[in-house]
C-alpha cells in the first residue's frame, strides 16, 4: 500500500505493520474510549454498604408524607441540631443499621435517571393508599422496578383512613405479580400511616433486614463511582450537583468525569452541609464548581487524573457527535441488527399501547407467542390509552421498542423519544405488526456459521529466526491463502492444529493473501510445531442468515 504518515490505514492492515515490528495490537472502537474502566479491586476487600431506596407510587398516595415521616425518625440529624440541607437524599439511622433515602420522589424521576441507564437504587418502596388502591402509576412504578430488576416493598399507606381495606391492595398487586408473603409469594407488605406515623420504624427495619439478605456491599479501596441524583444552579454556589456514592470512597482533589463535563472536586458537602474530605459509599455528597452541568442520572466516576478525564470527555463529544449525526441510538428495528452484532439482543422488548382493551389484549397474546428456542418478543407492559412521556421513558431504559395500535404520542412523548432515539411505530392493523416483529426476530436469530476452503500450501522448509520462532517457507499448491482465514495443519493425512496465521510474507513484505503457485513464509499463531511435507488448509469463515420460524408448540 502507498501511504504516507496522515493516511489513515484500517485494522487488519495496522495488524500486519505491527506483526513485522513485533508489536501487539488492540483494536478499539471510539465507544469504548468514551468508557472509564470501573476500578472493582479485590473481592476480599468489599464491605457491606447501606441499602439505597427509592420511593415510588401514584400521585397523593403519600410518598412525601412517608419521605418526611422517615426524616423525622432519623437520629443522626437530631444528633448533629437538625441542620438537614436539601441535597435530594438523605441518610436515617436506626438501632439495627442505615438506609439512604433517595428524596426525589416519584418514578419520573426514577425513570428519568433509568432512561440514561442509572442503577442508583437497591430498594424500591412501592407506597399504595389503602384507600384508593392500584392506580395507572402504581403500574407503572411496578414496571419500572421490575425492567430494573430491583426488588419491591410495599407500604400499604393511609391504614388509619376509615374505610381502608389493606386487603384489597393484596389482592389488587397479586394481579400485577406482587403476591404477599402469607399468600405464599415473596413480597413483603406493611400497613403504614405516614400521617400519623405509624409503622415507619417496622418498614425501616424490613428494609434493613431485606438489604441484610441482599448483601449490598462496597469497595472503599476503589476509585469512586456513583449517580447523579441532582443537576442544578444555585445562587450563590453556581453550578452543584449531588451524587450517590455507589462504590469506592471519593476524596478532595480526585479528578471525575460525568456525562460530558470534568473536573477535580475541589470541596464536597455532606447532607449537613459539613465540608468533607471523604465519602465512601451509599452516601450522597454535593459536589461545587463544576463546569459543565450533566443531566441527573448520568454516572460520575473517578478517573486517574485530569488529563485522562479530559481525553475521555473529548471521545464523547466525538461520539455525540456522530450518533447525532447517525441519529442511531437505541435498540429498534431499524438498527437491532447491529446490536445484535454486538450479542446484545436475544429477546426484542416491547412496550403495546392501544385504543381498547381488547386489542391491547390480543396483541399482546400475539407477541408472547412470537418465540423460538433462540430469540422470543418480551412486553414490558401493554396499556390502552395514549404513548406517553413516562412509556417513553420506561421503553427507553428497557431499550424496548413501543408499538402504538391506533394511537399516537402525545407531543411531549414524540420529542422526549426523539432526543432518547426510542423507536415508536404506529400501526391500524395487527397482522402489520406480526410481520415487523418477525422480520425483526429474524434478524435476531445468531447467524450460521459456513466454512469456505480456499486452498492449500505446502511446507518446503523450515528457517529459524531468532526472537519470532519458526517460519515455514512454502508453496500454495492450489486456491489461495488468506491471512484473515483460518488454517488447518495436516501431517500424513491427521489434522494435528487448528488456529490463525501470525505472519503471511511475500519475501520480505507482510501480505494479505498468497494465490496458487506462488511461495510464501507463513508462520503460524502460538504453534511452532511445524515440518516440512506438512499440508495446511486455509479457510474462510462466513456468517450466514437464518429463517425465524415459531416453536411447534406455538
Ligand atoms: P404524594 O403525592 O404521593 O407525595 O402524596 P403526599 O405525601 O403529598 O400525600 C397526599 C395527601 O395524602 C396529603 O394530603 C397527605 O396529608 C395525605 N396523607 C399522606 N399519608 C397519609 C396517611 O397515612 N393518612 C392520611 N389520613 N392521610 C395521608
Amino acid at each position: 500500500m502507498d501511504v504516507t504518515v496522515n493516511d489513515t490505514i484500517d485494522s487488519e492492515t495496522a495488524a500486519i505493520v505491527c506483526s513485522e515490528l513485533n508489536c501487539k495490537v488492540k483494536v478499539t472502537s471510539l465507544l469504548q474510549q468514551t468508557k472509564v474502566d470501573v476500578d472493582v479491586g479485590d473481592e476480599s476487600d468489599y464491605i457491606k454498604r447501606h441499602p439505597i431506596v427509592t420511593v415510588m407510587g401514584h400521585v397523593d398516595h403519600g410518598k412525601t408524607s412517608l419521605l418526611d415521616a422517615i426524616r423525622k425518625t432519623n437520629v443522626t440529624s437530631s444528633e448533629s441540631g437538625g441542620i438537614t440541607q436539601h441535597i435530594g437524599a438523605y441518610q436515617v439511622k436506626i438501632d439495627k443499621g442505615s438506609v439512604l433515602f433517595i428524596d426525589t420522589p416519584g418514578h419520573e424521576a426514577f425513570s428519568a435517571m433509568r432512561a440514561r441507564g442509572a442503577k442508583v437504587t437497591d430498594i424500591v418502596i412501592l407506597v399504595v393508599s389503602a384507600v384508593d388502591g392500584v392506580k395507572p402509576q402504581t403500574i407503572e412504578a411496578i414496571n419500572h422496578a421490575k425492567a430494573a430488576k430491583v426488588p419491591i416493598i410495599v407500604a400499604i399507606n393511609k391504614c388509619d383512613l376509615e374505610g381502608s381495606n389493606p386487603d384489597n391492595i393484596k389482592t389488587q398487586l397479586s394481579e400485577h405479580g406482587l403476591v404477599s408473603e402469607e399468600w405464599g409469594g415473596d413480597t413483603i407488605f406493611h400497613k403504614i400511616s405516614a400521617l400519623k406515623k405509624e409503622g415507619i420504624k417496622e418498614l425501616l427495619e424490613t428494609i434493613i433486614l431485606q438489604a441484610d439478605i441482599n448483601e449490598f456491599k462496597g469497595n472503599p479501596k476503589v476509585k469512586a463511582h456513583g449517580y447523579l441524583i441532582e443537576s442544578k444552579v444555585e445562587v450563590g454556589k453556581g453550578n452543584v450537583i449531588t451524587v450517590v456514592i455507589k462504590n469506592g470512597t471519593l476524596r478532595q482533589g480526585d479528578a471525575y468525569v460525568s456525562g460530558n463535563a470534568t473536573g477535580k472536586v475541589r470541596a464536597m458537602f455532606d447532607e449537613n452541609a459539613c465540608i468533607v474530605k471523604e465519602a465512601s459509599s451509599s452516601t450522597p455528597i454535593e459536589i461545587i464548581g463544576i463546569s459543565k452541568l450533566p443531566q441527573a442520572g448520568e454516572l460520575f466516576q473517578v478517573v486517574e487524573n485530569e488529563k485522562e478525564g479530559k481525553r475521555i470527555v473529548e471521545r464523547r463529544e466525538q461520539l455525540h457527535k456522530e450518533r447525532a449525526a447517525n441519529k442511531v441510538k437505541k435498540v429498534n428495528l431499524d438498527n437491532l441488527f447491529d446490536a445484535i452484532a454486538a450479542r446484545k439482543v436475544d429477546e426484542l422488548k416491547v412496550l403495546i399501547k392501544g385504543d381498547v382493551f381488547g386489542s391491547v389484549e390480543a396483541i399482546r397474546d400475539i407477541m408472547e407467542k412470537q418465540k423460538n428456542d433462540e430469540v422470543k418478543v418480551t412486553v414490558i407492559r401493554s396499556a390502552t390509552g395514549a404513548i406517553t412521556e413516562n412509556d417513553v421513558n420506561l421503553a427507553s431504559a428497557s431499550d424496548a421498542l413501543i408499538i402504538g395500535f391506533k394511537v399516537k404520542p402525545n407531543g411531549k412523548a414524540k420529542k422526549l423519544a426523539d432526543q432518547l432515539g426510542v423507536k415508536i411505530k404506529q400501526y391500524n392493523i395487527i397482522y402489520d405488526i406480526v410481520d415487523d416483529v418477525q422480520d425483526a426476530l429474524q434478524g435476531m436469530l445468531r447467524s450460521e456459521k459456513i466454512e469456505e476452503e480456499l486452498g492449500t500450501l505446502e511446507v518446503k522448509e523450515i528457517f529459524k529466526i531468532s526472537g519470532s520462532g519458526k517460519i515455514a517457507g512454502s508453496v500454495v499448491t492450489q486456491g489461495k491463502i488468506a491471512f484473515s482465514g483460518i488454517i488447518r495443519l495436516y501431517r500424513e493425512e491427521v489434522m494435528i492444529h487448528e488456529g490463525e496465521i501470525a505472519t503471511l510474507k511475500r519475501y520480505k513484505d507482510n501480505v494479505k493473501e498468497v494465490t496458487e503457485g506462488s511461495e510464501c513464509g507463513l508462520q503460524i499463531k502460538n504453534y511452532q510445531d511445524i515440518k516440512p511435507g506438512d499440508m495446511i488448509k486455509c479457510y474462510l469463515v462466513k456468517e450466514v442468515e437464518r429463517e425465524f420460524k415459531l416453536l411447534e408448540s406455538n
